[in-house]
């Protein structure tokens, strides 16, 4: 089954049951949140969380070091997703956000995780090799080779098994599943298989027209103004076909302009291409408006939240403090179960 059909089967089941539900996503402290974050998963996680599914936000401060030699201001880059996360509607009351670099007990799953794979799979992993060739490393290193395996920890330690993230995560959560699935052979069961849920914007792009990265200089971000914005978005790439149409896969650029209007306008994409009719500029004026109107609340409350960073720390020292909990609960059941308690 892909990855979308299997999506739409798990809402009717989490609707059905949330409390079945565990999820664990999150993000690396690379820079601020923008608008591929906010519709790819942020805005699953909120539901979710509305739902009544339990809510763990991973703030990958290791990860940070896979396509960089040194993480640079990594303090405020962290409270600045905090801020992000806040703004669109993470509650830190129901929801746990931690750093992993706090959670020492998570790390040590690494160990047994890494001999649950090959270097065969881990080297066929197509977002690695992506993300390779855009690191800012002349060679690769073994953090990043090894990411998905983290990840594994990241998501297992507290037994998470709903995963909203973007497309370029699914096959880093078929690794998750792979060592979970292994290691309940080898050992019992003490972890789920987690699931995939996607969004309706999958994979957003950026004004260049490849996948809106933090890292790649071509995001709007959440916390951006609304002049800086449309400046963005004026300069984004378009193509010579002077007529708007919704095409995802010949028109990518056009098309991706077009769903994040329609993102924002909780629109049809078909309808807002066809109601923008002809010419880049009309199109652009169209999306400028549409993620302004829909960002100035968000915009706000981030604002509102920036004035008082001694709560967004205090939410990541709480969250570090439970998350610790559950993963030394979960490593003493995984020295149960690889017989290795002395
Ligand atoms: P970096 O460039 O530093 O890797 P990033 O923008 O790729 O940053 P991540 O922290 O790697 O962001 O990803 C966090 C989450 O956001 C993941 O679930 C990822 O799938 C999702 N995501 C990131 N960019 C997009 C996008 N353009 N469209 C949809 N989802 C996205
Ligand atoms: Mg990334």
């Amino acid at each position: 089954m892909d990855a979308i059909t299997r999506s739409a089967e798990l809402e009717l089941e989490i609707q059905a049951d949330p409390a079945r539900f565990r999820v664990l996503t999150g993000d690396r402290p690379t820079g601020p949140l923008h608008l591929g974050h906010l519709f790819g998963t942020l805005r699953n996680r909120v539901r979710m969380q509305d739902l009544g599914v339990e809510l763990f936000v991973i703030v990958a401060d290791y990860q940070v070091l896979t396509d960089r030699d040194v993480a640079d201001r990594l303090a405020e880059t962290v409270e600045g997703l905090v801020l992000d996360y806040l703004a669109v509607g993470i509650d830190p009351e129901r929801a746990t956000v931690f750093t992993h670099s706090a959670v020492p007990a998570l790390n040590q799953l690494l160990l047994p995780f890494l001999s649950l794979v090959t270097v065969p799979e881990l080297q066929r992993n197509p977002t690695v090799k992506d993300e390779i060739a855009h690191s800012r490393q002349s060679s690769v290193s073994g953090l990043m080779f090894t990411y998905p395996v983290h990840q594994a920890a990241d998501i297992l330690f507290c037994k998470g098994n709903l995963v909203p993230v973007g497309l370029d995560q699914l096959p880093h959560v078929e690794i998750t599943r792979t060592i979970a699935r292994r290691f309940t052979e080898r050992y019992g069961p003490v972890f789920p298989e987690p699931d995939v849920l996607l969004s309706a914007a999958p994979v957003l792009l950026g004004t260049d027209g490849t996948k809106m990265s933090k890292s790649r200089n071509n995001a709007i971000t959440l916390g951006a103004t609304a002049d800086e914005t449309a400046r963005l978005l004026k300069g984004a790439r378009t193509d010579a076909d002077r007529h708007i149409t919704y095409d995802p896969v010949n028109r990518p650029e056009v098309s991706s302009l077009v769903l994040l209007a329609a993102l924002c306008q909780g629109r049809d994409p078909v309808a807002v291409a066809a109601e923008i009719g002809d010419g880049a500029a009309a199109l652009k004026r169209t999306v400028i408006e549409a993620v302004n109107e829909f960002l100035a609340p968000i915009r706000a409350r981030r604002a509102a939240y920036a004035a008082d960073l001694a709560y967004v720390r205090k939410i990541v020292q709480v969250g570090n403090e439970r998350a610790n909990a559950i993963a030394e609960q979960t490593l003493s059941e995984v020295r149960r179960a690889m017989g290795t308690v002395y």
